[in-house]
């Protein structure tokens, strides 16, 4: 049987495909190689834009028990820059979130198939061709007109990325999360903190039920030099600054390891000439935006809608990755600028001090790197 739309991952950009496409009226088959609910490396960070998205979706961020975000500080060793945001985000773990995302794609109509992972995709005469492989090890052969490749930041074997990714050092980011006792003061109501430090930065933020996310990215050879284990990591970060010590000192950890990922492309953003008839990459499969930005989920779910709305009109996959590309550049251009300033002793100093004299232009630079909606509507 040859099946409409097949969606190989059920992170943000896959469900949100499928609930897309399922409104459209066309059948929508989503593959999600983990059996159920999961946690994801990720600030937790759910950006205006992203929230716009979701609303439209059906996800009610306040109903999941989201915390709202209006205020940053930012950490620079020992000076600090605190400021209201130009929007109000939300933070929610991606446990809930993707879980949330997932259930709607199947109340919208589509399948959503757990437990299942795309080994081999090919291109046939009329279409693609995906071999999975399931929980119970059974292997599987479906054929497919169209593909929606959502995947994230991994790779599927035969259709690796290619083309430009950063040229930054190879980053690891972690992801813990921690709980505060009743008793404590949640010092992070509303707001999210950013500590930036040489070779990386942190990223702290309230997320529901009262908990704290820490979600960091440190490079290779500062993991290495901490004897690259956690408890060396955690003590290496909380001697960034006394603001990092005095949060950590605060916290009990919920997990006895945290989650990590590397290899992430930072930068990467897939261009037109790459496209392939019937296949649409989606989120981190056509562009990875510097993750301090916050805006991934964002892009994935813009592209999401972007893709479903091209094949619903009877555009080809080109026309999609040319609107991609260009709706995409800015904000991922911008991103990996600002990041590159960041990563540079004299580059933060600098950045703090225009930050004070002229706060405008923190505003404006923080819009620079979104993907675009109008923030003033
Ligand atoms: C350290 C860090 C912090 C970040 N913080 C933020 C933040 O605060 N806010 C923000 O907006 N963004 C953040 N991001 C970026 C954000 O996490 C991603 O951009 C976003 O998850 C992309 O969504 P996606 O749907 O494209 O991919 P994913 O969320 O990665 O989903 C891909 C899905 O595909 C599944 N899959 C993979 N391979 C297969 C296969 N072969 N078969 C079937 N299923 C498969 C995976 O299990 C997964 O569920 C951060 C990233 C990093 C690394």
């Amino acid at each position: 049987m040859n099946e409409e739309g097949v969606i190989i991952g059920g992170g943000p950009a896959g469900a949100a495909v499928a609930i897309e496409l399922s409104r459209h009226s066309i059948p929508a088959r989503v593959l999600e190689r983990k059996p159920g609910p999961h946690h994801k490396v990720c600030g937790e960070f759910i950006s205006f834009e992203a929230a716009h998205y979701l609303e439209k979706l059906g996800i009610g961020l306040a109903a999941l028990g989201a915390e709202p975000i209006r205020y940053a500080r930012f950490y620079n060793g020992e000076s600090e820059l605190r400021f209201e945001l130009p929007f109000t985000a939300w933070s929610l773990s991606r446990y809930r979130l993707d879980n949330a995302l997932l259930e709607q794609a199947k109340t919208a109509g589509a399948a959503v198939e757990r437990g299942t992972a795309v080994r081999h995709l090919t291109r046939t005469d009329d279409g693609w061709r995906l071999l999975t492989r399931n929980r119970l090890s059974a292997r599987a052969a479906i054929s497919a007109k169209t593909v929606f490749l959502a995947t994230g930041k991994h790779e599927l074997r035969d259709w690796k990325r290619r083309g430009r990714a950063t040229r930054h050092p190879d980053f690891i980011g972690f992801k813990m999360h921690f709980s505060l006792s009743a008793m404590q003061q949640n010092p992070w109501q509303e707001t999210v903190e950013v500590h930036l430090f040489e070779g990386g930065y942190a990223g702290l933020e309230p997320i529901e039920k009262g908990g704290v996310n820490l979600s960091f990215l440190v490079r290779q050879d500062v993991y290495k030099a901490c004897g690259s284990h956690w408890p060396g990591l955690l003590e290496w970060l909380s001697n960034t600054s006394s603001h990092m010590k005095q949060r950590l000192a605060s916290l009990t950890p919920c997990w006895r390891e945290p989650l990590a990922v590397s290899g992430v492309p930072y930068g990467y953003l897939r261009s037109p000439g790459d496209s392939q008839p019937g296949l649409f990459p989606l989120g981190d499969q056509t562009a990875v935006i510097p993750s301090f930005a916050g805006d991934g989920i964002a892009i994935a779910l813009h592209t999401a809608s972007l893709a479903a709305r091209v094949h619903a009109s009877g555009g080809d996959s080109y026309m999609y990755q040319r609107l991609a590309y260009n709706d995409l550049t800015r904000p991922v251009r911008n991103a990996e600028r600002l990041a590159s300033v960041l990563s540079y002793r004299l580059g933060r100093k600098v950045a703090f001090l225009c930050a004070r004299l002229w706060p405008t232009v923190l505003r404006e630079t923080i819009l620079q790197t979104r993907v675009g909606l109008s923030y003033r509507s």
